[in-house]
């Protein structure tokens, strides 16, 4: 019995998130991409790893590089523009048939 695949994630790439726990807390970002088999998530800007990159070219020499790790997704929230907060979100069918997320604080569609 696994329930990796039922998952349920609020979150999608190019959300602004902030991170509620760990050791990245406070920090907010945008959402580069989603690994939905790791429940993880990639934030611009949070959680930099350095990497050692070979080279590749003269024009891409050896280095180290800074690039952002993965993030729990449990541990992001979305960010509601208008409350300009981390926010609970929830699900909701309009008028026209299409599901839309919306901030349980202040209504707004997400
Ligand atoms: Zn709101």
């Amino acid at each position: 019995m696994s329930n990796k695949n039922n998952i349920k994630t609020r979150i999608k790439k190019g959300d602004t998130v902030e991170v509620i726990a760990g050791e990245y807390a406070g920090n907010r970002g945008k959402v580069l991409f989603i690994q939905p088999g790791r429940n993880r998530a990639v934030v611009q800007g949070i959680a930099m790893v350095k990497r050692h990159m070979k080279a590749r070219s003269q024009q891409e020499p050896a280095g180290i590089i800074e690039k952002e790790g993965s993030i729990d997704i449990s541990n992001l929230k979305l960010v509601c523009k208008k409350c300009d907060e981390p926010v609970r979100t929830g699900y909701k069918i309009l008028e026209d048939k299409n599901k839309a997320r919306y901030c349980k604080k202040c209504s707004e569609i997400i």
